[in-house]
């Protein structure tokens, strides 16, 4: 299996439109981050989880030609806002491209993608199938099988989601003990970690690194990034043995 980071940047991307600061301006490519999604790849199977504003361009440069599924972990903008892009994808894949999320998170795409929901939408349109998902409960899409994992982002329960020895718990400042039990022998983890200062909705470096050692992968990957953290290779130096910066483009084959 490959897993590819096709973003690592929070929701108003690295750089931000019209900021100077050091991380902004860094000639460091790790510090060029577009918005949160992830590639997950078998022999026969590609998933995505999340579709965000970035998403055309992270399929062209992962050359993806064929998508199986996705799967989204919130409503957020910075998640699904790129969902109309599938439409080369489901146009290529007759079997079509299921989208599982949880019924809020359906509810609302049906509401801002209402166009792709109606009777008879105009030639061209996307034609979205929707699966309701739950916590706890193991979905397989071909020869993938993954486990979506409760986690809570400010005052809204997502997901993060397990799969095999790997784990994405992107936008959440808070884990619950139901879930931190399902994280158990992780080869990789991929948590969120926004800046230095706590956040309402989104674990600060210090609360995601006691969250890492909590669940103690063989290693961790720190994603969501804010330019607010300034250049990585700032702050990558801080960090424990073990935790890492993410960046676009990051492979992990497990
Ligand atoms: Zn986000
Ligand atoms: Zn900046
Ligand atoms: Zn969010």
């Amino acid at each position: 299996m490959k897993i590819t980071l096709l973003g690592t940047g929070t929701s108003q991307g690295v750089p931000v439109i019209g900021c100077n600061c050091d991380a902004c301006t860094s000639v460091d490519s790790r510090d060029v981050r577009s918005r949160c999604s992830v590639l997950v790849q078998s022999a026969e199977t590609q998933i995505v989880v999340d579709v965000g504003p970035d998403f055309r361009n992270q399929m062209l440069k992962a050359k993806v030609n064929k998508l199986d599924a996705v799967f989204l972990t919130h409503e957020h903008n910075d998640h699904i806002i790129g969902l109309d892009d599938l439409r080369p994808l489901l146009f290529r894949n007759k079997n079509g491209i299921k989208i599982h999320a949880e019924s809020r998170v359906i509810k609302d795409i049906q509401k801002r993608f209402e166009y792709a929901f109606i009777p008879q939408p105009y030639p061209g349109a996307p034609t979205f199938v929707v699966n309701n998902i739950l916590d706890g409960e193991m979905i397989k899409v071909g020869d993938i099988e993954i486990l979506p994992l409760r986690v809570i982002h400010g005052q809204l329960p997502i997901l993060g989601f397990r799969i095999g020895d790997f784990a994405y718990l992107t936008d959440t400042n808070q884990i619950p003990d139901s879930t931190f039990e399902q994280l158990n022998g992780l080869k990789v983890l991929v948590i969120d970690a926004l800046r230095e200062r706590p956040h309402h909705s989104h674990f600060s470096i210090q609360e995601a690194i006691e969250a890492v050692n909590k669940i103690s992968p063989d290693s961790a990957y720190f994603t969501h990034i804010s330019h607010l953290l300034g250049p990585t290779s700032t702050w990558e130096k801080d960090l424990p043995k073990d935790i890492f910066p993410s960046y676009d483009g990051q492979e992990f084959v497990l």
